[in-house]
């Protein structure tokens, strides 16, 4: 399971080589104890030690493992346990020190060579449903309720960030708690100290999770929360036919709610939909038939619609002039930059599609944020750069939001089936 690969990395720290003497190649090596450093390296990095095993090793599947002495080879996933539970629960163990013990060797697989037995659910037969597995509505409503084995499959909506709760004995707690939906409704699952390392990996419209056995809370405010109990089991990225039609699902989903979408580079020919011998006009009934028709195609062309709203003035007054996505949660600011607020990391931030209000021409409208626009049109609409867009007074939004209103436009769009929103990539005034 892939969110449990830094407990094992971090366990064995890679270390950085030694440097030469005063960093100089042709100095004269220091004296040492006779070992090689290659042989240091291997010491201090088992992971990284070359194995030319002496002995024969028998592949066994971790059910056919006996208690005793045996030079054996099997394949699992590794678990992110609290420890307590690890002597409750498991009847052999297999110690592993191939640090000091030469014959042990731990190969971490990232890749997809062992599918089937390190993605696929246990209980999975092939064309059978998985034993116990319910919509998350199902398991909110009743499924929680005495049902052994209950399974849930859903995908991760947003992470929040970490916080300190103080229990009422004292101490000191650290809670995470993640955001996860189906197609049939949404729950926050809560995962406390060591086990909000695991959301760390995770990534908000697009990690799939299958968790047996949910630890199930009754909340007054919805239909309940989740957490991690000791039967608990969260198997990250599945391979199984459900798992694979929630991940399409997830992506449609997040295509057709996410605000600050990246803006697709090169998929049209600009210079040609702006200034080509062939340039089409459409009414917005016109391209509503057309992507219908056929969703697939790729074309750009204009339209003229007159601006019916503008929230520049209060995006500007909320600081939410700018916006990007992050960890699932849209961030919001006047600047063109600002760290995520869960991970930190820097985020470059576009401008807020919702500043348009609803766009209309004779024949139909289009909803505030819902088109996808790109740096360059935006900077033709103001008239400015972007940077210059963020550092405009209250009173440079306000004259210019009154200026723009019910103001005629024709925008230069583009169609794509995969990005599945209309894109403006140019505005003529
Ligand atoms: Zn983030």
């Amino acid at each position: 399971m892939p969110q449990s690969y830094p407990s094992i990395q971090s366990f064995y720290k890679r270390t950085v080589p030694m440097e030469k003497q005063d960093g100089n190649p042709q100095a004269p090596p220091i004296p040492g104890d006779g070992f090689t450093e290659e042989e240091l390296a291997d010491t201090l990095d088992p992971l990284n030690r070359k194995w030319n095993p002496e002995r024969e090793y028998e592949e066994l599947t971790i059910n056919q493992l006996v208690p005793g002495p045996k030079s054996v080879t099997f394949v699992g996933r590794t678990l992110r346990r609290r420890m307590a539970y690890l002597s409750m629960t498991f009847l052999v163990t297999a110690n592993m020190f191939p640090g000091r013990v030469t014959s042990d060797h731990v190969m971490i697989h990232t890749n997809n060579s062992t599918g089937w037995i390190c993605r696929t659910p246990l209980e999975y037969r092939k064309g059978q449903p998985l034993p116990g597995l319910m919509t998350l509505n199902s398991y909110l409503r009743s499924g929680h309720d005495g049902v052994s084995g209950a399974k849930i499959a859903v995908c991760v909506k947003s992470i929040g960030a970490k916080r300190k709760i103080k229990k009422k004995t004292g101490s000191d707690c650290e809670l995470v708690e993640v955001l996860l939906f189906d197609h049939t409704g949404e729950v926050r699952l809560s995962m406390w100290n060591d086990m909000g390392l695991s959301p760390r990996e995770w990534q908000a419209g697009k990690t799939i999770l299958l968790i047996s056995n949910p630890g199930y809370r009754v909340e007054y405010s919805s239909k309940g929360s989740l957490g991690v109990v000791r039967q608990t089991m969260i198997e990250v990225e599945p391979e199984f036919p459900d798992a694979q039609w929630l991940r399409k699902y997830a992506v449609g989903l997040t295509k057709k709610e996410s605000l600050c979408l990246e803006f697709p580079e090169g998929l049209w020919d600009v210079e040609a939909a702006e200034y080509g011998v062939y340039r089409n006009f459409y009414t917005l009934a016109e391209l509503d038939t057309w992507v219908r028709s056929d969703s697939h195609q790729v074309f750009s062309g204009f339209i003229n619609v007159t601006i019916m709203e503008m929230s520049l003035v209060s995006y500007h007054r909320r600081n939410m002039l700018m916006c990007a996505e992050c960890c699932g949660v849209p961030i919001y600011s006047n600047a063109l930059t600002t760290p995520c607020r869960n991970c930190d990391k820097p985020l470059k931030l576009t401008l807020n599609p919702k500043i348009i209000g609803t766009l209309l021409d004779e024949t139909g409208c289009v909803a505030p944020g819902k088109l996808l626009w790109n740096q360059r049109a935006w900077e033709q609409l103001f008239n400015r750069t972007t940077k210059e867009i963020t550092e405009m007074t209250s009173d440079e939004a306000k004259l210019y939001e009154m200026r723009m209103l019910f103001l005629r436009v024709h925008l230069v769009v583009g169609w794509e089936g995969g990005v599945g929103r209309l894109a403006v990539l140019g505005t003529m005034m």
